[in-house]
């Protein structure tokens, strides 16, 4: 899951940024809203947190640009003012929730994880492939009932093609969706990460099926 922030508070920006990436999102900070609207309208996030008042181009016509450019990723807003009137424009420029400051951070991931899942059939916290579960809120993975470690980007390969199972994903999308613009990402770097997670939730199962799939030319899948 990879998140856009769009803050130019500096300070709330970087200790949302730090939360959110100890819970296994891949997140990206904009300072102002030129470079926000930039780099949301590349369309690769699954969820963008917006202030409101913001520096070149405000909060709510990031909102209204990106929906005019058929940009449909949710928007969290945050809003220091808590006043109806923001809450009912931020609504109507197409965001999907809103958040007053001062927040929780409990309270934030509450939101985060309501509206990254909301695209999809993705209700459940526990993701399941054949006997190979992984529950997105405790960090736990099993495989035909034995707890398996991973570290916190096999944890989030694994989640991006567990929400995806069954369906090819490229070498591009994983890299967009797993790992933010300031990872090192290299050519074979997804090839490696796969590598160790069938290490792990494959090769040890040697009588189950292999659940992840290479699909020549094209990338990865998990499941049929
Ligand atoms: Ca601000």
């Amino acid at each position: 899951m990879r998140i856009l922030i769009v803050e130019d508070e500096h300070r709330i920006a970087n200790t949302i940024k730090k939360g959110l990436e100890q819970e296994r999102y891949a997140i990206d900070v904009a300072y102002d809203g030129t470079s926000g609207l930039d780099l949301a309208s590349e369309g690769l996030y699954d969820l963008i947190i917006l202030d409101l008042m913001l520096p070149q181009i405000d909060g709510l016509t990031v909102c209204r640009e990106l929906r005019k450019k058929q940009i449909h990723t949710p928007i969290l807003i945050l809003t220091a003012k808590g006043q109806i009137q923001d809450k009912v424009e931020g609504l109507d420029a197409g965001a999907d929730d809103y958040l007053i400051k001062p927040f929780s951070f409990e309270e934030l991931l509450a939101r985060v994880r309501a509206l990254s899942r909301r695209p999809k059939n993705l209700l459940s916290e526990i993701l399941i492939v054949e006997d190979l579960e992984l529950n997105t809120k405790q960090f736990e993975v099993f495989r035909n009932r034995s707890s398996i470690r991973l570290s916190s980007k096999e944890f989030s390969l694994l989640e991006y093609l567990m929400r995806h199972a069954g369906k090819i994903l490229t070498k591009d999308q994983i890299i967009n969706h797993v790992w933010n613009y300031d990872a090192d990402v290299l050519p074979n770097t997804v090839e490696v990460y796969i590598r160790n997670l069938r290490k792990k939730i494959d090769h040890p199962f040697k009588n189950k099926r292999q659940l992840i799939k290479t699909i020549r030319g094209f990338g990865y899948k998990i499941g049929d």
